[in-house]
């Protein structure tokens, strides 16, 4: 390698990513101003009626040229902190469809970030006792990296004791799943797609991954928890589940994230 040389190109590579991760905030900063955030709401259905019993809200980014993905920019709200008021518009609209009787019931998805401000449980409050939605309506989903946050459990605790549930999302992607799953309080479990997914009664990785399914489901239940098989997109993979005792399923089979109408 030509010392100078090389050291010149990795500069600029660098710096290139650098000017580019500056572009993606400016126009995620803008996204913010020019209203262009807009909440998406998936169905989760009970098991064996398929009755909606709740909605999931999901971001969505709508661009003059098409959609973004929430996996596109909110690894970047979250290590901008964007994701702090990002999150509060989020539960404020979120309470705001249940107040106008749009929804039933709404899960939200809630960042590490926003766990770990200090006014994080009073403005949950704030909103819920402004909008007069019973708490009982709102489901909080959590992630396992959440947990490494100082007072994680006393946080869910307040949030529970206010009458909002919790919910473990992405079971199973990640490590130390069964110390979340006996330590943490929540209510629900949300088994990730990546299990869910390959579920097949034909084929040996399929039937391996029905068993550790089922294994879960066993687990939740036994403490007591809600199992929401997450990703469902063939009959198949729903019957499977059924018989394994999934009580709440989520996928495409039952419907796409949508827009409220
Ligand atoms: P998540 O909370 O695990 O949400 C479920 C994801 O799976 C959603 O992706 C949903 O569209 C997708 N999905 C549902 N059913 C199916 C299916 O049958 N097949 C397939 N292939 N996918 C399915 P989405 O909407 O792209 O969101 C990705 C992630 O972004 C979410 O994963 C969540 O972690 C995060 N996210 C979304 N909205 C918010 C938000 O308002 N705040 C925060 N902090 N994170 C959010
Ligand atoms: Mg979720
Ligand atoms: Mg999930
Ligand atoms: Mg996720």
């Amino acid at each position: 390698k030509q010392a100078g040389g090389g050291h010149t190109s990795f500069q600029q590579q660098e710096d290139g990513r650098a000017s580019l991760q500056v572009e993606r905030l400016t126009a995620l900063h803008r996204a913010i101003e020019r209203d262009e955030l807009r909440l998406y709401f998936q169905p989760v259905v009970l098991a064996e009626t398929r009755a909606v019993v709740a909605h999931e809200a999901l971001l969505r980014w709508v661009r003059p040229s098409g959609i973004v993905n929430p996996l596109d920019f909110i690894p970047l709200a979250e290590t901008s902190g964007l994701i702090v008021p990002i999150g509060r518009w989020v539960l404020r609209e979120a309470v705001g469809a249940l107040k106008a009787g749009k929804l039933q019931r709404v899960s939200v998805n809630v960042s590490a970030l926003e766990i770990r401000q200090p006014d994080f449980v009073q403005h949950l409050r704030w909103v819920l006792q402004e909008s007069g939605v019973e708490p009982r309506r709102v489901l909080l989903e959590l992630t396992e990296s959440s947990m490494l946050e100082p007072r994680f459990s006393a946080v869910l605790k307040e949030i529970n004791a206010m009458g909002v549930r919790t919910a473990l999302d992405d079971f199973g992607n990640g490590y130390s799943s069964l110390t979340a799953l006996t330590n943490l309080p929540v209510q629900v479990v949300k088994i990730d797609r990546s299990f869910t997914a390959p579920i097949s009664e034909t084929t040996p990785d399929g039937m391996k991954a029905l068993k550790v399914v089922r294994g879960i489901v066993t687990i939740a239940t036994a403490l007591g928890l809600l199992a929401v098989a997450e990703g469902i997109e063939t009959p198949e993979q729903a019957d499977l589940l059924l018989k394994v005792g999934c009580v709440y399923f989520q996928g495409y089979l039952f419907g796409r994230p949508e827009p409220l109408t």
